[in-house]
Order: C-alpha cells, then structure tokens, then sequence
C-alpha cells in the first residue's frame, strides 16, 4: 500500500483543548471543528473532544448534521448560520445553535415557529468588514431579538481581524467598539479565536472560539510560552520509494528548478500536490528523513516529491519522511514552518490535506 498517511493524535487535540480552557479558565471555550476539523476528520474529533467540551462550532447546517449523524449530541453553533430560511426546522430538531449576522436572517427567524427557543450569537462587525451587523444597527437588533419568543440565550459575538499581531493597535480599537456595546446592552459575549485566546485576555468572554490552536498550530506572529506547549495533531508520514544519485549541475523534477550544487542523493517520497502538499513548496522547505531535517529539492508533483538526502547517511528505501508533525524518534516539524516555506499558513495545508490520504487515529489514551 501506498505509505501517505495523516496519523491523528487525540491524546494532543485533547491536550491543546485543555490550554485553551487553562488560557482562559473564566470563559467556556466551543472547539472550532469545521472544514473537517481543519482536515483532521470532523466525527473523530468530536468523538475525542465531546466529554471536555460544552459546544462545537462549525461554519454550515452540512457539517453540524455530519456531527449528528456521527452520534455526536453536544450543541453545535452555526458560525455563520443559516443560509436559507427552509434550513430552520433542522435547526430546531437537532437543536443547533444559530450566528445571525443579516437582517434577512432576522426575519427569517422571527418568521419561524421553533417547537422551543433557539440560541442565538448576534454577529456585530466591529472592524473585519466581513460579516455581521454595523456597530450602530447592533442594539436595535438586539433589541428585536432579546424580547423575540423564538430566541434563547442571545450572545454578542464579533471576530478580529489582527488578534495574531504583535501590534495590538487595531484590535484595541475592535475591543473598545465591542465594549461600548456590550456594555450599553449588558450582554454576554463571544470574541476569541485561537490568537485571541492565546494573547489576548480581555477578549476572553463568556464563551471563547478557538479552532486552530487546538490542531497544535501557533497562530501568534511571536511564539509565547502557552504556544509553545501546543502538541501537533496531524503527523503527515509517508516513505522514501526510490534513491538516486546525481553529478553536480544536474538538475531535479519538472522544469529543473533545482541543479544539484554538488555530488547529490536525491529520495523520491511518496507525497504530491494530488494529495494537498502544497506545490508552492520551494525549494529548501524542510521534511524529516529518519528524524533527521533535510530540504525538498525540485518542484513537488502529484504524487511524488524530490528531497536531498546528500547528509543522510541512513536514508534508504522505506525511510519514514515527516511531511510536517511528530516522527517515530520524536523529531517535532512544525506545520507552520512548514507553512512559511510554502508562502501560506498551516490553515490551508492541514484543511488542503485530500481524502485520498488515509487519515489513522491514535485513541485518545484515557
Ligand atoms: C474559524 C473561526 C474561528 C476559529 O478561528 P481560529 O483562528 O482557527 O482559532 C472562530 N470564530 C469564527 C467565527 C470562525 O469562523
């Protein structure tokens, strides 16, 4: 069998939800598991997660019915709600929580007859300019909501824009448009994402989102003491299936983007773009042969990718490669440096992981 595979460790997504309830120990922290868990395989990870966690947040009413579907029973937030009104009445019967961010969503559920209230997380736009309601429009709709017979435990919610900066200038500004607000309403709130989690305590609210902090990536530009306890979740393996020599000056894969400075051994891997590798991977990206780092050399393809192996004495066929994540000695490749590399952030690689890689769970230990 082909040897790609993406190892899942529970035990570490348990261990990187448990930081971000450390980080944050007045608030109750939702796990973001949309995109699939960020590649990491939706059900699994809920499964893992669900006896910790008070709610999951997924971004459409697909993903939350696939958590239902798994047997997951915990509440499941709608990140971005509905998308049409004829969603509703699974809302109701599976009882999932719903972000309004439109006035059309509004009416539609001021329109509707839930057989019992349903949570709504107002989304207010307090400086990202993406989604949600104008900071002035807010108190009116909460307003129309908080006394709707429809609605339950109404939340404020917003999201930042620059949490993961060293410079805190615009999301101070965020936070005094939020407070202003919640403040004049009294209302509860739901603000931080992982970086916000991680940097920044008074965002911290009555509920906390963080999603990709819980995968074992640091979100923050500078690295903190927290994020460096983060564990990865996804170790991406494969093997080297074919060795070879080159002279100096040759070159290596498509268009010969690499040329061989020296005398060079070149390991062709198992691992392409055809499964989610980023193919903007430059030359020099690093990869764990045996535990020990070396360097792509040549443009990835789909199914295969290039690595000199030139200072590996032990590399031969059917040595282990870590893409990105833990290998068998304990060699740690962060998927973020990893990232930078590849001109991208460990979002895209570990959601852009594709379903012809085998996802292989690690039970969570307890
Ligand atoms: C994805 C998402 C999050 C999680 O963000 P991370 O940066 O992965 O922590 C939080 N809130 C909303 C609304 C989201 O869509």
């Amino acid at each position: 069998m082909r040897p790609l595979v993406a190892h899942i460790d529970l035990d570490a997504l348990r261990h990187n939800y448990q930081l971000a309830c450390r980080c944050a120990p007045e608030s109750r922290s939702l796990a973001v598991i949309k995109a699939n868990a960020y590649g990491h395989g939706a059900v699994a990870c809920a499964q893992a997660l669900e006896s910790q966690v008070p709610a999951f947040g997924v971004a459409c009413i697909e993903e939350a019915l696939a958590l239902r579907e798994g047997g997951i029973t915990k509440p499941i937030v709608l990140l971005e709600g509905f998308f049409d009104a004829e969603e509703l009445p699974l809302v109701d019967r599976h009882r999932f929580w719903v972000a309004v961010h439109s006035a059309w969503q509004v009416d539609a559920l001021l329109a509707f007859s839930p057989s019992q209230p349903i949570p709504v997380w107002l989304k207010v736009d307090s400086g990202m300019h993406r989604l949600g309601f104008e900071l002035e429009q807010a108190a009116c709709v909460w307003q129309r909501l908080s006394t709707a017979p429809q609605v339950a435990d109404l939340h404020l919610m917003s999201h930042f824009a620059t949490a993961d900066a060293g410079d805190g200038t615009y999301f101070t500004r965020q936070m005094q448009h939020l407070q202003a607000l919640a403040g004049a309403l009294e209302a509860p709130l739901c603000l931080a994402n992982s970086p916000a989690t991680l940097a920044w305590p008074a965002a911290h609210g009555d509920w906390n989102r963080p999603g990709i902090m819980l995968y074992g990536s640091d979100p923050l530009e500078i690295a903190s003491d927290t994020t460096r306890k983060l564990r990865p979740v996804m170790s991406l393996r494969s093997e080297i299936i074919a060795l070879r020599e080159l002279d100096e000056g040759e070159p290596v894969g498509y268009g010969g983007r690499w040329r061989a400075p020296r005398r060079s051994r070149i390991a062709v891997v198992a691992a392409g773009y055809g499964d989610g590798y980023d193919r903007h991977a430059a030359d020099g990206t690093p990869v764990l042969v045996n535990g020990q780092r070396c360097a792509i050399a040549g443009k990835v393809s789909m199914d295969m990718l290039t690595v000199d192996v030139t200072d590996i004495e032990d590399a031969a066929i059917g040595s282990e490669v870590v893409l990105w994540g833990t290998a068998s000695n304990g060699a740690v490749l962060p998927v973020d440096e990893v990232a930078r590399y590849c001109d991208t952030i460990s979002y895209t690689l570990l959601t852009g992981v594709l379903p012809r890689v085998p996802r292989r769970y690690q039970a969570p230990s307890v």
